[in-house]
């Protein structure tokens, strides 16, 4: 059995509350360890810790920090293998989806690597008679991240490389369910050269998160998990005067038109809609099948689902692994009854997988006919679930997308340029893909949904990153000169 600790001022830290949570192996349902959840005695030791490393940390110089991230980026690197044994041990993910997931957050401290150039500032010369202006961007101070449980490396990597390069320190609450990982990226950051203090992980649930959301010493926090919390920590952060950026659940859609190649169509709502067991915020669950294709396609996907080896993660032929506890495996499996009961057809029932270890498996599911009023479209399943709705046309493919309270990722698949950049303008998603089933942002874009996919301005990594961890300083300079000076109590009048 393993017993997770939180991680402060550069040193594994036992919790002092006696309170702990679960750690499952869910490839086999078997409890592998416990995780320390912290108190707020915890959470004001990692956000002390923090502060004190903010005042020797901001006065690092530009280059010894992109040096220190570019020592991570190969820290990380090379130790892919084991943080991604990580993430399937936890998570239940499998190997070479988990490899994948440390491939995209090493991305992002890549772009950090570059934070000289990421923090230049402007400058104008002459905007008044021997007045200059230039602004700069300055660290916040102490930040906060607080991360979901499917992306146990790549997430906390959206935020943290950014916010250190940029000069503050960082307190990362993970998921209590895969936390493990940032113990991991913790060691990392300090073998890079990062100060201890620097970057702090505590563990918890709702106690650790609202004693952050509400600690002056914190002066923003980044979110990403679902809907409902990413809400209440905008909230509540907001309302203690905080920066925030918080990233919710989503309900991904596909639309396929008539003329679309199909074998690249279905291939793609296969790999979108089933690669991480369905437990990716961009993963899609919703197809949209357009005119006469619909046929057509469920058979291909149909056809396609048998071929799809699910097994533990660490089997090396396995492509699909377990979901992530019993009790969300359950849930999602509910959602296939519920809409058979609404009128929809289960055209492939992933509880007729058969494993005998006894994990949280449910094998792909396709279900079609279904409509705008069923549970397993109006909600975020997150499991291996993937929908199918008809509709007659474009128009009516379009405004079933921009009537969805979600609006993170969509994706068209078109022969049709016309329509594909018809759709691009017309569609009220965060980030489209044209013929691509997963449209994540490489890390020099940024990553943001809209609607109730994201609460707050600025999305996170990327450019909107620098910007969220860094606020400006506008400085407008004269120096000495006598022929200039004189006593004027008005507003200045000449140009
Ligand atoms: P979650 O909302 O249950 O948990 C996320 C984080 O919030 C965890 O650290 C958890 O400990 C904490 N938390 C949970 N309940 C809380 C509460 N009541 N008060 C305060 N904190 C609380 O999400 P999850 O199940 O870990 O992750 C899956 C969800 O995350 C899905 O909805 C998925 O779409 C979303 N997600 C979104 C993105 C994105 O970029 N938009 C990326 C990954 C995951």
């Amino acid at each position: 059995m393993i017993r997770t600790h939180h991680y402060i001022g550069g040193s594994q830290v036992q919790g002092r509350s006696h309170r702990a949570g679960p750690l499952y192996d869910p490839a086999t349902g078997e409890r592998t360890g416990e995780v320390d959840f912290a108190s707020a005695a915890d959470v004001d030791a990692a956000v002390a810790s923090a502060s004190a490393a903010f005042g020797q940390w901001r006065e690092v110089t530009l280059s010894r920090r992109s040096e220190i991230l570019f020592a991570m980026r190969d820290l990380v690197r090379d130790h892919t293998r084991q943080l991604a044994g990580i993430i399937t041990a936890e998570n239940g993910k499998v190997l070479s989806d988990a490899e994948g997931e440390v491939l995209r957050g090493l991305e992002n401290l890549e772009f950090a690597c570059g934070i000289p150039s990421h923090l230049k500032g402007e400058r104008s010369e002459k905007v008044s008679h021997g007045i200059d202006v230039e602004s700069a961007r300055y660290p916040l101070g102490v930040v906060a991240g607080i991360t979901p449980f499917n992306f146990p490396v790549m997430v906390p990597l959206w935020m943290c490389a950014n916010a250190i390069a940029c000069g503050n320190c960082f307190v990362l609450k993970p998921s209590e369910k895969t936390p493990s990982a940032s113990m991991l990226l913790a060691e990392l950051w300090q073998r890079a050269g990062l100060p201890d203090g620097a970057f702090n992980v505590i563990h918890g649930d709702r106690e650790a998160v609202d004693c952050l959301l509400a600690h002056p010493q914190v002066t923003a926090v980044s979110f990403v998990g679902s809907t409902p919390v990413a809400r209440y920590v905008y909230a509540t952060a907001a309302g203690h005067g905080k920066r925030v950026q918080a990233l919710g659940g989503a309900k991904n859609h596909m639309v396929v038109l008539p003329d679309a190649d199909l074998d690249m169509a279905a291939d793609a709502a296969v790999s979108a809609g089933y690669g991480s067991s369905g437990e990716r915020c961009m993963a899609v669950s919703v197809v949209v099948a357009v005119g006469d294709v619909a046929d057509r396609l469920v058979d291909a996907i149909a056809a396609r689902i048998g071929k799809v080896k699910v097994g533990a993660g660490t089997e090396p032929d396995a492509e699909m692994g377990p979901l992530v506890t019993r009790e969300h495996r359950d849930r999602v499996a509910a959602y296939l009854d519920a809409a058979a009961a609404d009128g929809a057809v289960v055209v492939a029932d992933g509880r007729d997988l058969v494993r005998p270890d006894g994990g949280f498996f449910l094998g792909p599911c396709l279900v079609d006919h279904v409509r705008t009023g069923m549970t397993i479209y109006t909600d975020e399943v997150f499991g291996p679930v993937l929908c199918v709705l008809r509709v007659a046309d474009y128009d009516e493919a379009v405004r079933l997308v921009n009537e969805n309270r979600y609006g993170n990722g969509v994706a068209i698949f078109t022969r049709d340029g016309g329509a594909a950049r018809r759709f691009q303008d017309q569609v009220d998603v965060g980030m489209v893909g044209i013929n691509v089933p997963i449209p994540v942002p490489v890390a020099f874009y940024s990553f943001g949904g809209w609607k109730d996919s994201l609460f707050g301005d600025l999305n996170m990594y990327g450019p909107d990153g620098v910007r969220f961890y860094t606020r400006g300083k506008v400085v407008t300079i004269r120096w000495p000169d006598p022929s200039t000076s004189a006593v004027d109590l008005g507003f200045p009048r000449t140009r």
